[in-house]
């Protein structure tokens, strides 16, 4: 499963990064609070718009994220789905 977050849209809740801080984080790629979430791929902040792979004993907690994420931005792809042309990948 792939995650991606529409950073422009996040209220900066915080609901995603107290359900899974191994994939979720306000820091954003220059390693400051943005106070918005953007993804992890590892120790690496993702860029807007790029995607990454979910290991699976992240996948419960980021689909609950992307359920209870007030602003529904949170966005998941399962293997074999069509990717959005804009999407890139690490
Ligand atoms: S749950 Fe949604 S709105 Fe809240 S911080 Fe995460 S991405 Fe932003």
């Amino acid at each position: 499963m792939w995650v991606w977050v529409d950073a422009d849209l996040c209220s900066g809740c915080g609901c995603c990064v107290a359900l899974c801080p191994e994939v979720f984080t306000h820091r954003g790629p220059e390693g400051i609070d943005e106070g918005v979430s953007h993804v992890l791929d590892g120790s690496r902040v993702l860029s807007p718009g790029e995607t990454t792979f979910v290991p699976a004993e992240h996948e419960a907690a980021v689909v609950r994220a992307a359920l209870e994420c007030p602003g529904e931005i949170i966005m998941l792809l399962r293997e074999g789905e069509p990717r959005h042309p804009e999407q890139r990948h690490p």
